[in-house]
Order: C-alpha cells, then sequence, then structure tokens
C-alpha cells in the first residue's frame, strides 16, 4: 500500500463503503481496516482505552445490541494496583496482565479491536482519528478514521511532571507495565554499578541512593516494595552494600498518604522511621539531572541538592493531550480536566461519554434550580427532584478520586445504561432533574467506596474502609492479599498472581532484573 504523505483520513459515507480523503488532497488508499462497515441497524459505539474504565466498560456491555469498536495502543488490561509488586519482582508483569482479546471474546455479539492510538476526537462530524501502533511502511496508511453514535473516552491521564525541569529525561515514572518493567532493570543496575571496582565510597552511595518523589500511595508502596527486597533478597547477595544504601521520599505536603486518615499517615511515618527509609516533607522538587535533584523546603525557602541513583517520580495526575485539544474544541479549555454531568455525559456533548481518571463530573448548579424555580413559579417545582438533586450535590461535592475503583464503578454503570437505554427511552426511570425539564433515562451515577488500602511492606499494610473504620498491621496485609486476588480479572492471573506470591514466600524474589 502506498504511505500516506501527510495526515489521513478514512471515513465512510452511510452505506459502509470506505472513502478516502487526506487533508493534503493527495491520492490514498484504505489501510485494509474496514473498520466503519457496520452491522445494519445497530448503533456504533467506540470505546477509547483499554485500562479500568474501558475494560469494566466492556465486560458488561451486551455486545449484541451494539456495533462495538474498541481502540487501544495497548491490547492489554493491566491490573494497576500491582505495578509496584513488579517493580522489584514480588509480581511478574506477565501476571498482571490480560489481553483485551481474551476479555472481548467472552461478550455476547462481536466487539472489534484496534490495536491504535487516538490522535483526535472530532465530536462536531462525530469520529475519531487514531494512528496504529505499527510503524510499517509495508502496512500503508497508518492513520484512519472511526465515526460512531456514542463515543466512550476512557483514556485515563498521563504523569503530572508540573514542567519541572529534567524530570521527563532523569526520572522513572510508574504508570504502565513497562515502566515497571524498567525500574526492576535499573534498580538492580544500581547495586551492580556500586560493586564495580574503582569507585569511591561517595560514588557507590550516589548509586544506592534511591529517590520517591511523591508521598501518594503509589510512591509509598514502591519505598516500601523496595525496602522489603532489599532487606530480605538483595543485602543477601550484596553484603557489601548495606550500610551504603538509603531510600528517601520527597513529599510537598506535611505528611505522607495525607489523603488517608491521619492515623495511617502518622503510622506509616513511623514504621518508616523504624525501616530506616528518610521521609522529607515540606520539600519540593526543582529540577532534576542525571546525578542530582535539587528541591527547596517550603518552610526556610533553602535549596539543596542531593545525589541520586535513581528517581521515581509519583506526583499525581495530568491530562492526556488528546484530551486537552478535545477540551479546547468542546469550551472547556479553562478546565484541568474533562466535565461530564452526573450521567457521565460530556458536558455539551451530546452521545459522548467519559469516564476515568480522564474525566469529573462535574458539580450540579444549585443557582440553576434557583432559576429554573423563578421562571416556573414556586407551585410548579418539582419538590423530591429538588431534595434529589441537593443530595446529589452534597454527596458528589467532593470530586472523586483518580482510582481504579471509581474507574470500574464509572465503567460498569456507564454499560448497564447501554444494555438498558432502548427498554428506559421507552420509560425514563431517573428522578427528575433540576437543570432540565423532564424525566432522565437513567439514575444518575452514584460512586460507592469500598474503602482503600496502603502496603507499608514488613508484611504489614493500612486500610481505610467505610464507615471511618482503619485498620492496620499483618492482618490488613492478609486482608489486601485477598482483596487483590479476588478483584483480578479472569482466574488465568489471579492463579499467576498468587503463585508469584507463593514463589516469593519460598524463593524470595528473583535479583537478575530480566
Ligand atoms: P487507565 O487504566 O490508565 O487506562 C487508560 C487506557 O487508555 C489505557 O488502556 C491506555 O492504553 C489507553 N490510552 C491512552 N492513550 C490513548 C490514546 N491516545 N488512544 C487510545 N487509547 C489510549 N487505584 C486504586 O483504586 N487502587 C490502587 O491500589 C491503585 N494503585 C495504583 C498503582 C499505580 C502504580 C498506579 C499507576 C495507579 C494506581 N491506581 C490505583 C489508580 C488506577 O490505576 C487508575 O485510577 C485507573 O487506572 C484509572 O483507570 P482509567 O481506565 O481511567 O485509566
Amino acid at each position: 500500500y502506498p504511505v500516506a504523505p501527510k495526515l489521513l483520513i478514512l471515513c465512510t459515507i452511510s452505506s459502509g463503503s470506505l472513502v478516502a480523503y487526506s487533508e493534503s488532497q493527495s491520492d490514498v488508499s484504505s489501510p485494509g481496516v474496514n473498520a466503519n462497515q457496520i452491522e445494519h441497524g445497530k448503533k456504533r459505539v467506540v470505546v477509547l482505552g483499554t485500562g479500568w474504565a474501558g475494560t469494566s466498560f466492556l465486560k458488561d456491555l451486551d455486545a449484541s445490541l451494539y456495533d462495538v469498536q474498541v481502540v487501544s495502543p495497548r491490547n492489554y488490561f493491566a491490573f494497576t494496583p500491582l505495578l509496584p509488586s513488579v517493580t522489584c519482582g514480588t509480581v511478574e508483569a506477565r501476571s498482571i496482565v490480560e489481553p483485551v482479546r481474551n476479555i472481548i471474546k467472552k461478550r455476547t455479539g462481536e466487539v472489534r479491536f484496534f490495536e491504535a492510538e487516538c490522535v483526535k476526537i472530532d465530536s462536531s462530524n462525530k469520529k475519531v482519528i487514531c494512528r496504529s501502533n505499527f510503524d510499517d511502511k509495508a502496512l500503508g496508511n497508518e492513520e484512519f478514521c472511526l465515526e460512531y453514535d456514542y463515543l466512550v473516552i476512557a483514556l485515563g491521564a498521563q504523569v503530572n511532571t508540573f514542567n519541572t525541569p529534567g524530570v521527563k529525561e532523569n526520572c522513572h515514572f510508574l504508570k504502565e507495565v513497562e515502566d515497571a518493567s524498567k525500574i526492576r532493570r535499573s534498580v538492580i543496575d544500581c547495586f551492580e554499578k556500586a560493586s564495580l571496582p574503582g569507585l569511591t565510597e561517595e560514588e557507590k552511595r550516589a548509586n544506592l541512593h534511591f529517590v520517591i518523589v511523591g508521598g501518594g500511595p503509589t510512591g509509598v508502596e514502591f519505598a516500601a516494595e523496595l525496602h522489603d527486597f532489599v532487606e530480605e533478597d538483595i543485602l543477601k547477595l550484596y553484603p557489601g552494600v548495606k550500610d551504603l544504601l538509603k531510600i528517601t521520599v520527597i513529599q510537598s505536603g506535611d505528611h505522607i498518604l495525607n489523603m488517608f486518615d491521619e492515623r495511617i499517615s502518622s503510622f506509616a511515618e513511623l514504621k518508616f522511621g523504624r525501616d530506616g527509609i528518610d521521609v522529607q516533607t515540606g520539600c519540593r522538587v526543582t529540577s532534576v539531572s542525571e546525578k542530582e535533584i535539587t528541591m527547596k523546603s517550603k518552610t526556610n525557602g533553602q535549596v539543596y541538592s542531593i545525589p541520586h541513583g535513581l528517581v521515581v517520580w509519583s506526583t499525581g495526575v495530568g491530562t492526556r493531550p488528546v484530551v486537552k485539544d478535545f477540551m479546547d474544541q468542546i469550551g472547556q479549555a479553562n478546565r484541568r480536566i474533562l466535565a461530564t454531568d452526573e450521567w457521565l455525559q460530556v458536558k455539551g456533548c451530546k452521545n459522548v461519554y467519559a469516564i476515568g481518571d480522564c474525566a469529573s463530573i462535574d458539580q450540579p448548579d444549585v443557582t440553576d434550580l434557583l432559576k429554573d424555580s423563578e421562571g416556573k413559579g414556586r407551585k410548579e417545582v418539582d419538590i423530591e427532584g429538588f431534595k434529589s438533586a441537593l443530595s446529589q450535590v452534597d454527596s458528589q461535592r467532593k470530586s472523586l478520586p483518580a482510582t481504579a475503583q471509581v474507574a470500574a464503578q464509572q465503567g460498569s454503570y456507564l454499560s448497564r445504561c447501554f444494555n438498558r437505554r432502548e427498554h428506559c427511552e421507552a420509560n425514563p426511570e431517573g428522578p427528575r432533574h433540576f437543570r432540565s425539564s423532564g424525566q432522565h433515562l437513567f439514575r444518575p451515577f452514584q460512586y460507592k467506596h469500598f474503602g482503600q488500602f496502603a502496603p507499608l511492606g514488613g508484611e504489614q499494610a493500612a486500610a481505610e474502609l467505610p464507615g471511618d473504620w482503619v485498620s492496620m498491621g499483618h492482618s490488613t496485609q492478609w486482608l489486601w492479599y485477598s482483596v487483590y486476588a479476588s478483584k483480578q480479572v479472569s482466574w488465568r492471573t489471579r492463579v499467576l498472581v498468587v503463585s508469584d506470591w507463593t514463589r516469593k514466600f519460598i524463593f524470595g524474589r528473583d535479583s537478575s532484573g530480566i
């Protein structure tokens, strides 16, 4: 196939045949994807992303009702809560991933998957432009376009570097499976480098200084994993390095795990203190070079640099460029994150839904209700609708956290709505909503919080459970094992993960770094 010289867009006409055109007006040919040929009469659903939100949507969707197409640059689902365990070989990377095709083949109806990246969402023309993952000229046009009737954006978020100089070049991130495998190799490399002849003690110390920027759950769990790995496995193999090794957690806030109950953050700080993990709070990293990390103390404004062997940057999430571009198009440029209503529909975009880390539910505006009531006269105000709306305002007031729990619940809520759309169009069920007249098709999304864990190493964990329950220690770690085993997406990964944990107990972790 000829290669497209410029941006290429392949679209269909309604009969389903492929028409090609390009922005540069050059002649192009089809990449061989008959993606826009639809099953007669079925509405087309395009799902972007196969993370927690996208997979949960697909798992529960009755695909026989729609013509479903999925686009993601990775053809697997990754169980992200176990990524820190992959960095030190407690669990193998392969054990926490499930091929998307395995997940979709179990659905009723056909779901088509394309390993590609969405590069543009064009909601005014109801299409998305995607670029294949393969840099293979022989495949022809690497860009193609999918038309949709309903679009589900489940693109997640990317690492937020806060534009700190040197972070992209010199830090590791912990977002994808590849990142975890890379960290695993780099940790071992630091020990091997420090064991080479001819290094001064100072150079050895620098190589063995592991710095974690960000004292949230991911950073803390990685620090704990690393500490356990070193204590339980590495020191036996590199006996000379014990006194040279250091793990530092840098946190800009006053405490680590500050989104948890303060009993948990104090417990974590005490435990880290006992384990010799240095926690530096109230410090903001200003730059990272190949050999040094520079930070500024918030209390006295002092700027200082420390040498490092490896830095893991784990400071929260930012918006992906494709989502940002879409937000600019739809008038949400001044927002940090894509806004949806309580039915997870993108504000101002009919039939476009956004779930997971890439979106947040915008607060219902009470003033709209008041205006509405003034317009109609008080008698006509739907009192029940008013009360229900106010309770929603209250329950969703705290914006939802960027967690797998939220993403999975949103995915499965949305698929239930899609499964019942036809029935609900005939029988709208939701409570009357104050911002619009009439009833809604579905009840709004309601998040149910089932608690959160923070593994702290040494077979201890902390958990914040619903109803202000806090649990800490060894028994919580066993709770963590059972919850995470049960939450696996398939029996295959469940067996693999449990056998990895068993292998670690019997033989320890593999320190080859492969
Ligand atoms: P993701 O799971 O990130 O999925 C995004 C999807 O979009 C991916 O498939 C990606 O390949 C795809 N994609 C990206 N760009 C494009 C594009 N241009 N076109 C098409 N597809 C694209 N949460 C918890 O609740 N508990 C935990 O213990 C926990 N631990 C975590 C540990 C780590 C190390 C990390 C990184 C996160 C953790 N989280 C945890 C948070 C949780 O992983 C996220 O909140 C969750 O992954 C969000 O789901 P999502 O579907 O929105 O995004």
